[in-house]
C-alpha cells in the first residue's frame, strides 16, 4: 500500500470554481487511490455516473487479480498449469487482446504474462516483501521457459495457455484500461468533463472550466514535481516508477517492474512517463519504455506508436521526445538540463 502523497504524478486542480458544478469522489481500487473529478453537471448526475463507475472498478479488481483466486485471470493461471481451456468474458478478452498487442509492439518488452516471475520475486502481495531476494536461479529457469502473450490462444471466447511459467498480470496496464473505460462509461451517461488519478496515472477528457486539466509529473528524485503539463481534452498520462513498488537487499533496490528477457527488476530507470489519447495504451508504454532503458526507448515508442516520452535515469539524465519537451512546464527557475532524444 503506498500513501497517497507519493502518487506517480500529482493532480494540479487550483480549486477555484463553483463548488455546485464539482463533484469528487476517492476510492481505494487496483491497490491505489482512485479519485475522480466531474465537472459542469449536477450532482445527481454525476454522483449516478460515479456509483456506475465504481462499480465497474470494483468488478475489473476483483476479476484482473493477479494473485487473489476468484477472478477471471486467476482461473486462467491455474489452467496455465494444466493446459485446461477457459471462458472469459467480453471484457477481459479484449484486455487479453490488447495484451498481446502491446506484446508484439514492444519486441516482448511488455508481458502481461510475466506474472510468475513478478510473483516470485514477491509482488503479488498487498505490502512489498522484505528480506533475502528469492534465489536467482528459480528466477532464471523461470525467464529460460520464456512465458510470453504468445503462449496464450484465443478461439472465440475460448482461452488456452500454452506455457506451466506462464501467469497473466495486468498490472502493467490495468489502471489505463480501467480508467478509459471509466470515461467512456461516464461519457455515455452525459459526462463531458472529467478526470481520474489512478494511484497519480490520469485520465482525462474535457477541460477544467475555461482551461485545460493541469496535470503535475513527480520528480522521483525527491519531493515534488519535475514538470507540469496541460492535457489537450481526451488526453492520459502515465508514469512507471521503480519506486513505486519495490524492496531491497544488501543495499539495492529490486523494482517490480521485470525485464522479461532476464526475469531481473529494471534497474537505472527511476521513471518514464507518457502522455497519449489511449490510456491503456500510455500505461503499456510506460512500462514497456522502462524496460527498454535509456538506449532503446526511441524505438520501443516508435513502434508502439507513442511521441510523448519524459524518461530519468539514476545517473541524473532526463530524457525527453521533442513532442514531450514541447509541452513541460517547469516550476519557476528549475528547468533541468533535458536531453532530447527523437522518435526513431
Ligand atoms: P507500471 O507501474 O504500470 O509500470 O506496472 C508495473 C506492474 O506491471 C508490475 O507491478 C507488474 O504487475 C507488471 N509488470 C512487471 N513487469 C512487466 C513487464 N515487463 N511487462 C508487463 N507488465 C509488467
Ligand atoms: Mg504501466
Amino acid at each position: 500500500m503506498k500513501p497517497a502523497g507519493l502518487a506517480a504524478v500529482l493532480l494540479l486542480l487550483a480549486g477555484c470554481g463553483d463548488a455546485t458544478t464539482e463533484y469528487k469522489t476517492s476510492e481505494y481500487v487496483f491497490g491505489t487511490l482512485v479519485e475522480v473529478t466531474v465537472r459542469g453537471v449536477a450532482e445527481e448526475k454525476a454522483r449516478a455516473a460515479v456509483a456506475a463507475v465504481s462499480e465497474g472498478f470494483r468488478r475489473m479488481h476483483k476479476d484482473w487479480h493477479a494473485w487473489k483466486p476468484g477472478g477471471e485471470l486467476m482461473t486462467l493461471n491455474a489452467a496455465c498449469k494444466t493446459g485446461a481451456a477457459v471462458t472469459l468474458s467480453d471484457f477481459t478478452l479484449d484486455q487479453i487482446k490488447a495484451a498481446k498487442t502491446y506484446y508484439a509492439q514492444s519486441d516482448g518488452l511488455f508481458d502481461a504474462a510475466v506474472g510468475e516471475i513478478v510473483g516470485a520475486w514477491g509482488f503479488h502481495a498487498d505490502e512489498p516483501p522484505k528480506g533475502r531476494i528469492p534465489p536467482l536461479a528459480t528466477i532464471r529457469a523461470l525467464a529460460a521457459a520464456h512465458p510470453g502473450m504468445d503462449d496464450i490462444h484465443i478461439d472465440g471466447h475460448t482461452v488456452t495457455c500454452a506455457n506451466p511459467a506462464a501467469g497473466l498480470d495486468f498490472g502493467g496496464f490495468a489502471k489505463g484500461a480501467a480508467v478509459d473505460w471509466a470515461l467512456a462509461e461516464m461519457k455515455k451517461r452525459g459526462i463531458a468533463n472529467a478526470v481520474i488519478s489512478a494511484g497519480g496515472n490520469v485520465g482525462a477528457m474535457g477541460s477544467h472550466g475555461d482551461r485545460p486539466w493541469r496535470i503535475g509529473i513527480r520528480d522521483p528524485k525527491k519531493w515534488g514535481v519535475i514538470a507540469s503539463v496541460d492535457l489537450e481534452p481526451d488526453e492520459s498520462v502515465y508514469t512507471s516508477g521503480n519506486y513505486e513498488r519495490f524492496r531491497e537487499w544488501e543495499g539495492v533496490r529490486y523494482s517490480h517492474i521485470i525485464d522479461p528477457r532476464t526475469g531481473m527488476p529494471v534497474d537505472h530507470i527511476l521513471s518514464t512517463t507518457v502522455i497519449a489519447e489511449n490510456g491503456s495504451l500510455a500505461d503499456a508504454a510506460s512500462t514497456a519504455l522502462t524496460v527498454a532503458g535509456m538506449r532503446d526507448w526511441p524505438r520501443i515508442a516508435k513502434r508502439m506508436g507513442i511521441t510523448r516520452v519524459l524518461m530519468v535515469d539514476d545517473s541524473g539524465t532526463i530524457a525527453a521526445s521533442p513532442d514531450m519537451a514541447k509541452r513541460l512546464i517547469f516550476p519557476e527557475g528549475q528547468k533541468p538540463n533535458l536531453v532530447i532524444r527523437p522518435i526513431e
